[in-house]
C-alpha cells in the first residue's frame, strides 16, 4: 500500500524531530522542513538514510512548494523561546503569520489535513488558573512577548478562518511548557538553563523571588497528544500538557538534587510579562482523545538530564551557537 505523506515544518527543532520519529514510526513518507535558523540538523540526522524520509531547507515565510501528494501537514516552525524571540522578533511575526497563510494555501491546494502548533502563551499571563480552552487570555500585544503571542493568535485566528470559509481540515493543539532529549541547552528556557548551569558547575539563576509556577510535560507524552488530535474529528483548539503544576523555586531544588550540584541558586530580575501561573486543564484532551500524560516528572528528567550529560563538551559552552540578526528582516 502506498505510504501517507506528512510535511512537517520546523523538523530540525526540538518537537519537530520528535514528530519525525513519530511518522516514520508509524510508516508514513516525511517531508521534513526547516530554515535552520534555531533548528539543528543533529536532531534528525539519524533518519536521512531512510528512504521514507526527506529534508527541505526552506523558510516557510515564503511561498511554499511541495511535490506529489499530502496528506497531512504539521505547521511546527517558529523560535519557541522567549530568548528567541527577543532576537528574532520579525522572523517570529513572519512564521506564525505569513507561514502560516502559506501552508493553508498548500494544504487547500493539496487537500491535506493541517494542525497548527499553537501555544499557552495565547492565554498571556492568565488570571485563571488552570486555563481551559474556553479562556480568552491576557495578552499584552507590544510587550516583548507580544510578537510570539499574537503571531500565534492570528495563527490561531486564520486557521479557523481557512476551516469555516474553505472548509479545510484543521486542528489546533495548544502546547504547554515542554522538555526532553534535543532541547536546545543555550535557548534559555528553564530546564536547559538550570541542567545546563549545573553541568558547568555554575549557580542557578532563578528569575523573580521564583513563586511563579509552569507544568511540564515530557515530549513522548505531547507527541501522543499531537498524533490523537490530528487523526481526531475536532476542528476547535485543544491544550495538551501536564497539569502536574510547580513554582519555579520547587523546580530549582528538583534540578539540584537530580544533578547532585553543589551550587546555590542566585536571584535574577523578572523579565517583563513572565506568566505568574500556568498549568492547563486538560478536561477535553481526556475526554476527546483520551489522552493524558502518563511521564511523571521524576522519570522524565531523568531520562533529560541523561541526553544532555551525552552531549560533548563543546555543546556546554554558553554562547550563541548562531547570529541571528542577518534573519531578522
Ligand atoms: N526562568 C528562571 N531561570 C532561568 C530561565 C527561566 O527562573 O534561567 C523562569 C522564567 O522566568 C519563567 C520560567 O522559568 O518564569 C519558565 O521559563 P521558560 O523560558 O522556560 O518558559 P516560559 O514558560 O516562560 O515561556
Amino acid at each position: 500500500m502506498e505510504r501517507k505523506r506528512v510535511l512537517i515544518t520546523g523538523a530540525a527543532g526540538f518537537l519537530g524531530s520528535h514528530l519525525c520519529d513519530r511518522f516514520i514510526k508509524e510508516d508514513y513518507h516525511v517531508i521534513a522542513m526547516d530554515n535552520l535558523i534555531t533548528g539543528d540538523l543533529q536532531n534528525i540526522a539519524h533518519l536521512f538514510a531512510l528512504e521514507n524520509f526527506e529534508f527541505s531547507h526552506h523558510d516557510v515565510s515564503k511561498f511554499v512548494f511541495v511535490p506529489g501528494k499530502l496528506d497531512y501537514i504539521l505547521h511546527f516552525a517558529s523560535p519557541a523561546s522567549p530568548i528567541d524571540y527577543l532576537k528574532i522578533p520579525i522572523q517570529t511575526l513572519k512564521v506564525g503569520s505569513l507561514g502560516t497563510h502559506n501552508l493553508l494555501g498548500l494544504a487547500k491546494n493539496k487537500n491535506a489535513r493541517m494542525i497548527i502548533a499553537s501555544t499557552s502563551e495565547v492565554y498571556g499571563d492568565p488570571n485563571v488558573n488552570p486555563q481551559p480552552e474556553e479562556y480568552w487570555g491576557n495578552v499584552n500585544p507590544v510587550g516583548p512577548r507580544g510578537v510570539y503571542d499574537e503571531a500565534k493568535r492570528f495563527q490561531e485566528a486564520m486557521t479557523m478562518a481557512y476551516h469555516t470559509f474553505h472548509g479545510l481540515e484543521t486542528r489546533i493543539v495548544r502546547i504547554f511548557n515542554t522538555y526532553g532529549p534535543r532541547m536546545r541547552l543555550n535557548d534559555g528556557r528553564v530546564l536547559p538553563a538550570f541542567i545546563g548551569q549545573a553541568l558547568r558547575g555554575e549557580d542557578l539563576t532563578i528569575f523573580g523571588d521564583g513563586s511563579q509556577t509552569r507544568s511540564f510535560c515530557y515530549v513522548d507524552d505531547l507527541v501522543e497528544g499531537i498524533y490523537r488530535l490530528l487523526l481526531s474529528d475536532y476542528a476547535q483548539p485543544v491544550n495538551i500538557g501536564n497539569p502536574d503544576e510547580i513554582t519555579i523555586s520547587q523546580f530549582a531544588e528538583e534540578i539540584i538534587k537530580l544533578t547532585g550540584t553543589t551550587q546555590k541558586v542566585i536571584y535574577k530580575e523578572l523579565p517583563v510579562d513572565d506568566p505568574k501561573q500556568r498549568q492547563p486543564d486538560i478536561t477535553k484532551a481526556r475526554a476527546l482523545l483520551n489522552w493524558e500524560p502518563k511521564v511523571d516528572r521524576a522519570e522524565g528528567l531523568k531520562i533529560t538530564y541523561e541526553y544532555f550529560k551525552s552531549l560533548p563538551p563543546e555543546a556546554l559552552v554558553n554562547n550563541e551557537h548562531k547570529d541571528f540578526t542577518t534573519y531578522n528582516r
